[in-house]
């Protein structure tokens, strides 16, 4: 994994606190690319109301998780409130060598390890418009009090993170921040970096 090159496609990484609206971004931005694929992680946490086993997640038992952690079976992995979440190394390989690119959402530590490990990758960080308007989102979920204001606090500890990430997508409208983030994965595919090949291609002729 670790001689990934930028011609293999496209490994986007995406993180935010939170009640930013991240999940709404990412399958929009799905749904315009055929060719992008969604890394669906493995997770010990339980399946929310909506949520599809293999595609939202892989949900598993802490064992197998823990028996997965033990075959390297993780890029990474980490413990978030509790629960275990993990990037395959096999769904990702298979789909950068079918060409495909990559939209991964996790949170801040394991975009650090990723970024270890694939030089190439894209960082983008969501970011709410305020953080008033995040503890409106969050209060809107139906929390209590309490609750809210713990997500705040962890909401904060993730933004912090925001500052090495390569670009930065405040979502006031969803719309304009789908567009964002069209504009950013156009502008990566266009690099020439990816493209050294192609221009050899035509001076060997
Ligand atoms: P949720 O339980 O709300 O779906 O996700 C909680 C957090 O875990 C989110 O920030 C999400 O991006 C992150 N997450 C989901 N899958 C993975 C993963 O495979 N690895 C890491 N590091 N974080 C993940």
């Amino acid at each position: 994994m670790s001689n990934y090159e930028l011609d293999k496609g496209v490994l986007i990484v995406v993180s935010a606190p939170s009640g930013a609206g991240k999940t709404s971004i990412c399958r929009k931005f799905i749904e315009m690319f055929p060719n992008v694929r969604f890394s669906v992680s493995y997770t010990t946490r339980s399946p929310r109301p909506g949520e599809v086993p293999g595609r939202d997640y892989n949900f598993v038992t802490t064992e197998t998780f823990r028996q997965m952690i033990a075959r390297g079976e993780f890029i990474e992995w980490v413990e978030n409130y509790g629960d275990l979440y993990g990037t395959s190394k096999t769904q990702i390989a298979s789909f950068l060598e079918k060409g495909h690119d990559v939209l991964l959402d996790i949170e801040s530590r394991g975009a650090k390890e990723v970024k270890k490990l694939f030089s190439g990758a894209v960082f983008i960080f969501v970011l709410p418009p305020s953080l008033s308007e995040l503890g409106r989102r969050l209060a809107k979920r139906g929390e209590t009090e309490k609750t809210i204001s713990r997500r705040l606090e962890a909401s904060l500890d993730e933004i912090r993170e925001a500052m090495w990430y390569d670009y930065i997508v405040v979502n006031d409208d969803l719309k304009d921040a789908v567009e964002r983030f069209r504009a950013i994965y156009i502008a990566e595919r266009s690099k020439r970096g990816r493209f050294e090949e192609k221009i050899r291609s035509f001076l060997k002729q």
